[in-house]
């Protein structure tokens, strides 16, 4: 029979209202450290990972002025006029630069990327030209200075190329290779203890009896870490007790953070926040967010505890509006302000004044006008409605009912979750 809970010593907020969730989430980021572990990884390793060190170019990007055109390259003093002549003395290919000098009156074959030839200032595209065999006659002379590409264009010697802090992303990667970098310095990944709580919750490989569930959570919890990159430890599901609760925060104290879905609230079993408080320390437990009021933020160990609460889509929600950002920062990275737009909404939004909504919905490009409209069942167990999802409406919390038509906050699942650290220009 489990023992009645009871309210946590360590309260925030002395008349213990929810806290609203910009200043929670601005309180989770703040007390968030990075983790300092880093290690060297092949550039080919090294995408959707944290940059720990500043890279500085040691080359000019391009190395050498050359051609962005197939065409001929020449002295633009020699060409004053359309329809000009001018003898070809050579060619240079991209990888096989033109080794010799250019005289007056002379032309170089050039193709794109091939370096420009001492004496070249001016690059005229192929279809701009009539190939005579020993000379070239240039039918429209550019100006001066056309397709060609100076050295150090793009990147150059000496400039600060990559901010530490910097999350990798394909064209990154790119960068770097291009100055020749072949190994980076990379924040290690955050290691995340996650467990479920409850004992009504089964593993997915077994039959479950009436009144029991399968936990999805924690399936979610895995996918929603290993998409963040966040290397997770599987602790399994625990029991609505104090002694289960106590052996997994003991096995989760030596991660970097902790994140548990249910157990959370004030029910008869639920022992997280009481756990929590005894064997780490609770900063704050409720957040003005529905779904998902019930959330406790604070330290178990060296680790910092996210504990979510256990209906499915308050887990979800939870975890996107405020543990991402947080696990963000702890993997050396910079949380991005959510991308948000406003659009509007086709159905008409239920709302009471008081926490901030995120309801589920779906963004429709289809015609003329963009719109948004929200999923039918809304229901904090109906974790559907998140997998039919593409946005978030946000509604603040002092709003009220939403008429059909008027435009609405809207955040996209798919966005910037990766800012670029303070320090990059
Ligand atoms: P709790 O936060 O523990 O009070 O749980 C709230 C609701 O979420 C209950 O209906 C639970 O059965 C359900 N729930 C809790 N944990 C999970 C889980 N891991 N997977 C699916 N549903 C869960
Ligand atoms: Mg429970």
């Amino acid at each position: 029979m489990p023992e009645p809970s009871q309210t946590p010593a360590s309260q925030p907020t002395p008349d213990n209202r929810p806290m609203p969730l910009a200043q929670a989430r601005a309180r989770i980021v703040d007390a968030i450290v990075p983790i300092t572990r880093t290690q060297r990884l092949p550039l080919a390793e090294a995408l959707h990972r944290v940059l720990a060190r500043t890279v500085t170019a040691c080359i000019d990007v391009p190395g050498s002025a050359n051609s962005s055109m197939d065409g001929f390259g020449f002295a633009a003093r020699d060409a004053s006029a359309d329809g000009v002549r001018l003898r070809l003395a050579g060619e240079s290919f991209a990888g096989h630069p033109f080794d010799g000098g250019l005289q007056a009156g002379e032309c170089v074959r050039i193709m794109t990327g091939a370096v420009v030839p001492a004496g070249v200032d001016t690059v005229v595209m192929q279809e701009n030209t009539r190939d005579e065999g020993e000379s070239v006659i240039i039918s429209q002379v550019p100006e001066k200075g056309s397709n060609i590409r100076p050295a150090g264009e793009d990147i150059a010697r000496g400039q600060i190329v990559m901010a530490a802090g910097q999350y990798l992303r394909p064209a990154d990667i790119a960068v770097l290779a291009s100055i020749g970098i072949a190994e980076v310095t990379v924040h290690e990944r955050p290691r995340v203890a996650f467990f479920s709580t409850g004992d009504e919750l089964r593993p997915v490989d077994g039959p479950i009896a009436p009144g029991e569930i399968y936990d999805s959570n924690r399936h979610g919890l895995a996918a929603l870490l290993a998409d963040l990159g966040m290397e997770g430890i599987d602790l399994g599901i625990v029991g609505d007790s104090r002694e289960a609760l106590e052996a997994a925060f003991a096995q989760a104290a030596s991660a970097d953070a902790v994140v548990t879905s249910g157990g959370v609230s004030v029910g008869a079993a639920d022992f997280v926040l009481d756990v929590l408080a005894q064997h780490g320390t609770v900063d704050f437990w409720r957040v003005a967010i529905k779904p998902g009021k019930p959330l406790a933020f604070g330290r178990l160990g060296d680790a910092r505890f996210f504990g979510l609460p256990g209906n499915p889509v308050s887990t979800a929600v939870t975890f996107l509006q405020l543990v991402r950002p947080a696990l963000v920062r702890l993997a050396g990275g910079t949380p991005a302000h959510p991308t948000r737009f406003k659009l509007p909404t086709r159905t008409e939004l239920d709302k009471r004044p008081g926490r901030e909504n995120f309801l589920r919905a779906r963004l429709d490009f289809s015609g003329d006008t963009p719109s948004v409209h929200a999923i039918d069942h809304q229901g904090s167990g109906v974790m559907r409605s998140m997998s039919a999802a593409d946005c978030f409406i946000v509604l603040p919390a002092a709003s009220e009912a939403v008429a059909a038509g008027e435009y609405v906050t809207v955040e996209p699942f798919a966005q910037t979750i990766w800012g670029r650290p303070p320090d990059d220009a």
